[in-house]
């Protein structure tokens, strides 16, 4: 992130009274955390901001204060527009279809397409939270409590806990300054990553009693029967992808989720030295090298093998994995 384009976003976010704030569809606690830091944050500052989310908010996020001003389209006019933690528009969901292109974009997606007037990507960024945490004070924003929870959550959540390989000693600095500011990170961590509803733990009974181990690719599908057999409202994973890639002696983990009867989402996890990125953009989606998603317009039993397939070919040989990594596993 350059020094110029920095004082571009403080200067275009000074001059704007009403702001739009947009994440992803089936928003992770980055992408709510993102928004509603960011949004709050704008707030406090006297600006009227609109908050959006094509899904909403998941109910493990309600605790967020700002978490119900939260709308799924945007409406009336604003004088800027943010998109946070979207590698690509397509990932708004469309909300901003018939609106100008978007003044700032800020994420920490390799993957990113830079799609803004002014782009604010860092891929070294844990959290695109952790990007916001340095930019608030450069654009004269406060990090109140409530700014601090929503910053922490897309830290604890996109890190698992701060289990990821790029969790760095700035990583836990932030989380300890955020909890000086007010976030109670035990709370957070536990609605965030721990807490699940009975029906998130039947989907996952569900995709666990179909779970398959291709060489070192452990995989399963969910499926429309699942969710409604388990009583589950999302049309996610439940997170169940993290329960794959802590198996041990596994390179990646993937969960197969049917969206519709033509329509699939897939999530890969992989070891350190294997980009799952690189899979996700060939079929469209994006993410980074450890954990990446795409969306496939196809029936999932068709999407399977195509799926299975291109992450074999990923799967490096051992001896061309980086010395030491084929015995290490993480989480
Ligand atoms: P998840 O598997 O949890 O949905 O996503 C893992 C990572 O990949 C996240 O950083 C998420 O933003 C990204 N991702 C997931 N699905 C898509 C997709 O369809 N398109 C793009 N560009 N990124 C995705
Ligand atoms: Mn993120």
């Amino acid at each position: 992130m350059d020094r110029t384009s920095i004082r571009q976003a403080a200067e275009r976010l000074r001059a704007a009274q009403r702001v739009l704030v947009v994440c992803h569809i089936r928003p992770d606690g980055d992408a709510i955390g993102s928004l509603i830091g960011l949004g709050l944050a704008l707030q406090a500052a006297g600006k009227e901001v609109q908050m959006v989310c094509a899904d909403g908010v998941p109910g493990s996020f309600h605790h967020l204060k700002g978490s119900r001003q939260v709308v799924g389209r945007p409406s009336g006019d604003f004088d800027a527009c943010c998109v946070v933690d979207c590698s690509d528009l397509k990932r708004t969901g469309g909300v901003l279809d018939n609106l100008p292109q978007p003044d700032l974009n800020i994420d920490h997606h390799i993957t990113n397409l830079a799609f803004a007037q002014i782009n604010l990507v860092d891929p070294q960024a844990v959290s695109t939270t952790q990007i916001l945490a340095s930019l608030l004070p450069e654009f004269g924003l406060p990090v109140n409590e409530a700014v601090a929870a929503a910053l922490l959550t897309g830290l604890v959540t996109d890190t698992i806990g701060f289990r990821t390989q790029n969790t760095t000693p700035a990583a836990l600095r932030l989380a300890a300054d955020l909890m000086e500011r007010g976030a109670n990170l035990s709370e957070l961590y536990y609605r965030g990553l721990v807490g699940r509803s009975f029906a998130a733990a039947r989907l996952w009974a569900a995709g666990l009693s179909r779970l398959q181990k291709d060489d070192r690719i452990a995989w399963c599908t969910l499926t429309r029967e699942d969710r409604k057999a388990a009583g589950y409202p999302g049309k996610d994973d439940a997170d169940l992808i993290n329960i794959l890639s802590s198996i041990e002696g596994i390179d990646i983990a993937i969960v197969i989720v049917e969206q519709s009867r033509s329509r699939v989402k897939v999530s890969w996890r992989a070891q350190p030295g294997i980009d799952v990125a690189q899979i996700a953009l060939r079929f469209g989606g994006g993410g980074h090298p450890a954990a990446a998603g795409a969306e496939l317009n196809l029936p999932i039993d068709e999407a399977v093998p195509l799926i299975l397939e291109a992450t074999q070919e990923a799967l490096p040989q051992p001896e061309a994995l980086p010395d030491g990594q084929a015995e290490i596993t993480i989480i």
